[in-house]
């Protein structure tokens, strides 16, 4: 079973919400740089406050904080059992800094039509604690505002306005979709395609389960 994993994919098409999923199944760490910065923010540490502002505004952060983050991180004892890196790397930059860290093993790329992830993104919620992620209409939580997993607060991100949303698909174009041609050159990649949108993760968690196997 292949556990060292990239989920590449734009905005909204699952990326986070399938690799909380798998993490759990295999017993291997889902690390989202997204989440890595959000907590830098929220603890105000120096990182976080350089990084805060690219965030609001949809754009990416420097590849050297990142890459310094994600290094630490990796370099930490859960990652060793295997993980799934969500939301990195996002540039091709990163995807060379992190050869230079780690082998990984598979790359997925993740797709969906685009009402449906414009749709997702506009109803999204994430728990301020634990960054489990919800979506009002598919994916409820069973007490309004409240996380199924920790009891956390739900939360809309500050960066899920039309259009902060609008400049990250600009940005995922322009700096991250290069990527998959990246790893497919790489022998690495796969690709899912979620075709409707509004089937429950699990059939798409199924799908990558098999994929690992292989
Ligand atoms: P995400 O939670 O993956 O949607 O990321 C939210 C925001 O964090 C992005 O819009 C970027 O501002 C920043 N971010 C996350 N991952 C990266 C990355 N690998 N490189 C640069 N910025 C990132």
């Amino acid at each position: 079973m292949k556990t060292r994993l990239v989920f590449l994919g734009p905005p909204g098409a699952g990326k986070g919400t399938y690799a909380s999923r798998v993490s759990i199944k295999l017993g291997i760490t889902h690390i989202s740089a997204g989440q890595l910065l959000r907590n830098a923010v929220k603890h105000g540490t120096a990182l976080g406050l350089k990084a805060k502002a690219y965030m609001d505004e949809g754009e990416l952060v420097p590849n050297e904080i990142v890459v310094s983050l994600m290094k630490e991180r990796l370099a930490q004892p859960d990652a060793a059992k295997g993980f799934i890196l969500d939301g990195f790397p996002r540039t091709l930059g990163q995807a060379e800094a992190l050869g230079g860290i780690v082998g990984i093993e598979l790359v997925i790329n993740f797709t969906a039509p685009e009402d449906i992830i414009v749709k997702r993104l506009g109803t999204r919620e994430t728990c301020r604690k634990c960054g489990w992620i919800y979506n009002t209409i598919t994916l409820k939580p069973k007490v309004p505002g409240v996380c199924d997993k920790c009891g956390g607060e739900l939360y809309q991100r500050e960066d899920e306005k039309p259009e902060v949303v609008r400049e990250r698909f600009r940005v995922y174009n322009e700096k991250s979709k290069p990527l998959i041609d990246y790893y497919r050159d790489k022998g690495l990649l796969i690709e899912l395609a979620s075709e409707k949108g509004d089937e429950p993760p699990e059939a798409m968690v199924e799908k990558v389960l098999q994929a690992l196997k292989a």
